[in-house]
């Protein structure tokens, strides 16, 4: 079967990528922005440094800056209400993957207002009309999603996050900007960071694996081990931010058509169950995941691994479970509060999403019951 591969329409990275959002906006006829984005973003005036761009630029947009981490249906009921208030017809996001992932499910729902009920677009939405025009702007370097077409929402009535597909829901642009970066944490660094390192090993392992898809793998791959922790020890080190920015774009394109696979079926409950952030607890599971899928496949993942450098699979696993420590990142569930054999039994249980079934080698409950109770 042939493979399909699509992408956003526009990108911009590198230093200074932000002055492009302007010139894109005029360009574009845009008439008024609604700047969505995180209390945070405010406070370490991350935002400031886009809406100066607009104020001198002269051009209209509105605040909406109530978006907050793994992001709620909730908070896109409220983004709906400020677009419509604001009388936007764009929008900017600006933040990590909570104010896009939340930018763009309003966006999609403005445009298909059937949908409101956001919770009727989990998996392929079946929308008609493309969303709002978004301006992607990524203030971490770990989702990607300033070019994929994905959602990750929270509903907080069941306690469990759902992604969300939908071929109109690209951004128009995405802008990438490492100096945006700066001001992350290190521990938000090292989180969002390992966030990459699995896009670009779960693509490599997914049943809906592409060459040209682990050729952005590898070289992702490689930026994460060489430069993730200069970018932890060292904050304002710029040269490291720009390349993380980099991975974090390659590994961007890399899962955007692959999607990803167990690592993040088991960060949903470990991110709702134990407050884990999202890129850590994906990473919780990448080393066991890394070891798992070694061989398969005619040693697929062994073959990859050489190319980043390394000796083989579980050398590579090695290496990430090295990363984790070093950077003081959960790795045991009795770190993160598990005790009881019920919390690995509904652990278990809220792992097994379709995600799961992207994995190469199919695993069963007792695969993922074994794996948890092995990381205790
Ligand atoms: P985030 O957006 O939740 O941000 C984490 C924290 O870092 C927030 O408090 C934020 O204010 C702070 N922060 C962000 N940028 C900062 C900066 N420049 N300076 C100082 N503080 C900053 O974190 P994230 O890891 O980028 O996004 C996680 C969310 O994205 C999760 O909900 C996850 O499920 C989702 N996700 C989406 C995709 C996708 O393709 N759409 C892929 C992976 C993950």
């Amino acid at each position: 079967m042939a493979n399909r591969f699509v992408l956003n329409e526009t990108s911009y990275h590198g230093k200074g990528a932000i002055t492009a959002i302007p010139t894109e906006a005029t360009a574009r006829g845009f008439k008024k922005a609604l700047v969505c984005s995180d209390p945070d973003l405010v406070k370490f005036n991350v935002t400031q440094k886009v809406t100066s761009l607009l104020d001198e630029a002269g051009l209209a947009y509105e605040l909406f800056t109530e978006i907050k981490p793994n992001p709620t249906i909730e908070n896109v009921q409220a983004g709906v209400k400020a677009l419509k208030a604001a009388e936007a017809d764009y929008i900017i996001a600006i933040g990590g993957g909570s104010s896009m992932d939340t930018a763009k499910a309003v966006g999609i729902i403005d445009r298909n207002p059937e949908f409101a009920d956001v919770r009727s677009l989990e998996g392929v939405a079946p929308t008609k009309n493309p969303c709002t025009p978004i301006f992607a702007v990524p203030t971490t370097s770990g989702t990607g999603s300033e070019i994929t077409n994905i959602s990750v929402l929270t509903d907080l009535s069941k306690n469990v996050k759902s992604t969300m597909n939908d071929p109109l829901m690209y951004p128009k642009a995405a802008i990438v900007d490492p100096r945006l970066t700066l001001s992350v944490p290190p521990k938000v660094t090292a989180s969002t960071g390992l966030d990459v390192l699995s896009h670009a090993l779960e693509s490599v392992w997914s049943v809906l694996h592409q060459p040209i898809c682990e050729s952005c793998s590898v070289h992702a791959t490689k930026l994460v081990f060489e430069w993730l922790y200069k970018a932890y020890c060292e904050p304002d080190n710029l040269l490291a931010r720009e390349k993380m920015a980099e991975a974090s774009i390659v590994a961007g394109v890399a899962f955007s058509n692959p999607r990803t696979a167990g690592s993040h079926a088991c960060s949903f409950p470990l991110t709702n169950l134990y407050g884990v952030p999202h890129g850590e607890a994906c990473a919780m599971t990448l080393d066991f995941f890394t070891r798992y899928n070694a061989d398969a496949e005619n040693g697929r993942l062994n073959k990859f691994a050489r190319n980043c450098g390394f000796k083989d699979a579980y050398e590579m696993a090695d290496s990430i479970t090295e990363l984790k420590k070093k950077m003081g990142m959960a790795c045991t569930l009795s770190e993160i509060g598990v005790k009881s054999n019920e919390e690995i039994e509904k652990l278990t249980e809220m792992s097994m999403t379709p995600l799961m079934e992207r994995n190469m080698i199919p695993l069963s409950y007792d695969d993922i019951k074994t794996m948890y109770l092995s990381m205790m």
